[in-house]
């Protein structure tokens, strides 16, 4: 009775692929092009519908979790068996494109029913998931779904969390579940027996290189830091440099001792300051105060940590005796993806064929998290000039196709692993 030697990317329909994203980019459609669908808005609760109904037509069955993560399944033929997961996510940025974390959640889509149109049966059930407020554009943290999924972030606290106007996930979160009735409840931290995301790369390395298919190695390392230096405000015509306390100064000193040691010929290290403020900000008043951030990115977790942990005592030593605070505000090690997943995703591009390389993700997923429970990869495919968080975003109809039949081929080795 089993076709599972059928090749199922051979099932992957580009064209229906295509179509799908498409239609859902209507759901918060904006004028420029892109989509505006943040997490638990009207907007994105019509995208669950639209998801629910697309799944359904193929009787695919439908659950969701207390935090709102939304799953579709296609059972396997072991009862008892953890399913094999893809997904990403459906919320986007205020100002967002059409394929940013759409893309991993219409891949998930498509895989199950090139499964089903092509009769394959496979011993673990098949799922996808949209994971709830991947974005954090509206609600911070971001990957909030994934994270509370995994245990990696209390359930009760992230329902207390408020956006600009006030409104908490605990108020918003009923509207996004009552869109799909009649879903069976899941519960947070059911085992998954695999995970691979597939997801546009943001970023320009595939284009530049000329390849159709990233295979994800791991997730590089981010640090922020919040520094305040006190001076004090005075005379700038008036108050000699001895007797200057300058905030800026100061924080100069410290800003150019970090680039410094931030310079990186392989162009593998990410650090920016991002905000600096200068306090009272007059032109004839001698600064006060400054604030600034840094945002400091790492593959390599003794580079991370050691380059990281540089940062405060730079800011120590340079503060030329004025009182300063060097806060960490957030610290997510880099993450290396699991070697059995990401062998899977590596046969899977190389029986297909496709021009591929090597990569390691820039940017945040919940492909983070779910390494945490289960063995995990990730999957990109190029867009254009790397340009993501923008309603322009755009990528190839081909390339989009091309990711999910090595996502399709991936998924059911590992379904009847
Ligand atoms: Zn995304």
């Amino acid at each position: 009775m089993s076709k599972s030697n059928v090749s199922v990317s051979l099932a992957v329909d580009a064209e229906r692929l295509w179509r799908r994203h498409m239609d859902l980019a209507k759901i918060g459609a904006t004028a420029k092009g892109g989509v505006n669908r943040q997490a638990l808005t009207p907007e994105e609760a019509r995208a669950r519908v639209q998801l629910r109904d697309w799944a359904e037509a193929r009787g695919f069955s439908t659950a969701i979790d207390a935090i709102g993560n939304l799953f579709f399944r296609r059972e396997g033929t072991d009862p008892d068996a953890a399913p094999v997961v893809t997904g990403s996510h459906i919320d986007s940025q205020p100002t967002g494109g059409k394929f940013d974390g759409a893309f991993g959640v219409l891949a998930g889509l498509e895989v199950l029913e090139a499964v089903e149109d092509a009769g394959i049966v496979t011993k673990r059930p098949l799922e996808f998931v949209a994971w709830m407020n991947e974005e954090g554009g509206r609600f911070q943290p971001a990957t909030m779904g994934s994270a509370v999924y995994a245990g990696k972030a209390d359930f009760e606290e992230m329902l207390d969390v408020v956006d600009a106007d006030g409104v908490k996930v605990r108020d918003a979160l009923p509207d996004a579940i009552a869109a799909t009735p009649g879903a069976a409840p899941r519960e947070l931290g059911a085992p998954m027996a695999a995970y691979i995301e597939a997801h546009i790369e943001q970023g320009p390395l595939l284009e530049m290189a000329e390849k159709t298919v990233g295979v994800v190695t791991g997730i590089q390392g981010a640090r922020w830091f919040a520094v305040e230096v006190l001076g004090e405000e005075a005379h700038a015509g008036t108050t000699p440099n001895a007797a200057r306390k300058d905030a800026l100064k100061a924080a100069l000193a410290m800003i150019n001792e970090m680039q410094a040691l931030m310079e990186d010929p392989t162009d593998t290290l990410r650090f920016t300051i991002g905000r600096l403020e200068v306090s009272p900000g007059s032109p004839n008043t001698v600064p006060g105060r400054v604030f600034f951030t840094v945002d400091f990115r790492h593959p390599d977790l003794a580079v991370f940590t050691d380059k990281g942990d540089r940062i405060s005592e730079i800011c120590r030593r340079n503060a030329h005796g004025l009182p300063v605070t060097v806060k960490e505000t957030y610290h997510v090690p880099p993450i290396t993806f699991h070697e059995d997943v990401v062998g899977r995703v590596r046969e899977a591009v190389n029986s297909l064929g496709y021009a591929h390389m090597d990569i390691i993700s820039g940017a945040l997923h919940d492909a983070k998290y779910m390494n945490d429970i289960c063995p995990s990869a990730m999957i990109f495919v190029p867009c254009e000039r790397g340009l993501s968080h923008n309603e322009l975003e755009n990528a190839a109809k081909d390339d989009l196709a091309a990711g999910t039949r090595v996502l399709a081929e991936a998924l059911v080795a590992l379904a009847n692993a």
